[in-house]
């Protein structure tokens, strides 16, 4: 639920009895795409907003943190990963962070909605810069056919850059999607899943997450928490699976000698980031 007050962007969640809300200048694009309502506003203080049936997707202050977290983890816990998938993630970002690893050969991203992707290009052009990359592929439409439709054996990393469970992306967050997944990867192969919030989902989203991973095969199941201000609560997180490998150990000499520049992720970040609060480990223990 949304509300436009004056010059404020406002995501009501009316469940939390919370409220985010954005100072904008103005709006800069509305449509309503076959999948979804698309705006795209100029605010004050945190630069263009991306917003998807009245959630907030990403800002341009601020979506570093998602992206980071989204991909260098991953990116540096697989030995060696050549072939990456993302599915959704149409404002590019996360496409950008996986082809600084110059390790990766090719990577796919599908996304249902080319809309996302077209006025990402137009209003967040920082975060498309890697688009013509001869390593870069897409494929507009549907991630959880396209998993299906994959080779075995395929792929080193598949990474859900989706919106939230419901809608086109329900099918997202499900055990047949996980096990397509774990018959696309190769061994030490890893999906990765925005995982909403710690404190809102942990027992309900997170807490299922783990459960339909494990189900479908993954042996190994851990979320990471990064903070992100534009999302409920602040606080967000990712949830990894590894197909037959632990996912605690990291290339951290890689990660301390990475050839681009982060803002957020680091090895010791990393490292920060597979602690797990108390009350979560409490209530993922098995
Ligand atoms: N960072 C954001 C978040 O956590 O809310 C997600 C950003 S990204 C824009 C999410 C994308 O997932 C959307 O563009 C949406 O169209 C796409 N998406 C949703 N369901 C999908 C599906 N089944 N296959 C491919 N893309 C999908």
């Amino acid at each position: 639920m949304t509300a436009l007050n004056e010059s404020w962007f406002t995501e009501i969640f009316q469940d939390q009895g919370t409220a985010f809300s954005l100072q904008i200048n103005r709006k800069l694009h509305e449509e309503q795409t076959e999948f979804q309502k698309l705006e795209i506003y100029d605010t004050a203080t945190f630069g263009n907003l991306m917003v998807l049936d009245g959630c907030v997707m990403l800002t341009a202050r601020d979506n570093f943190l998602y992206h980071e977290m989204m991909t260098h983890p991953a990116l540096f816990t697989h030995k060696n990963p050549k072939n990456v998938v993302i599915i959704g993630g149409g404002d590019c970002g996360t496409l950008r962070e996986v082809l600084r690893h110059p390790g990766v050969e090719e990577a796919w991203q599908v996304e249902i909605d080319e809309r996302v992707t077209r006025n990402s290009e137009k209003y967040f052009p920082d975060l498309c810069e890697s688009n013509e990359d001869p390593r870069a592929n897409f494929f507009f439409g549907d991630g959880i056919q396209w998993i299906r439709d994959r080779a075995p054996n395929s792929v080193d990393l598949i990474i859900v850059d989706s919106t939230d469970p419901v809608g086109p992306a329900e099918g997202l967050f499900a055990t047949d999607f996980y096990r397509d997944c774990l018959l696309a990867l190769r061994d030490g192969g890893i999906v990765v899943q925005q995982s909403e919030s710690p404190l809102l989902h942990a027992d309900t989203i997170i807490k299922t997450i783990h459960q339909d991973m494990k189900k479908a095969g993954f042996d190994h199941v851990h979320t990471l928490p990064f903070p992100q201000p534009v999302y409920p609560t602040g606080w967000w997180s990712c949830t990894l699976g590894g197909k037959d490998k632990p996912l605690r150990y990291f290339r951290e000499a890689d990660a301390a000698d990475r050839p681009f520049v982060t803002r957020y992720y680091n090895e010791a970040i990393h490292k920060a980031a597979l602690a797990q609060p108390q009350f979560m480990v409490d209530l993922l223990a098995d």
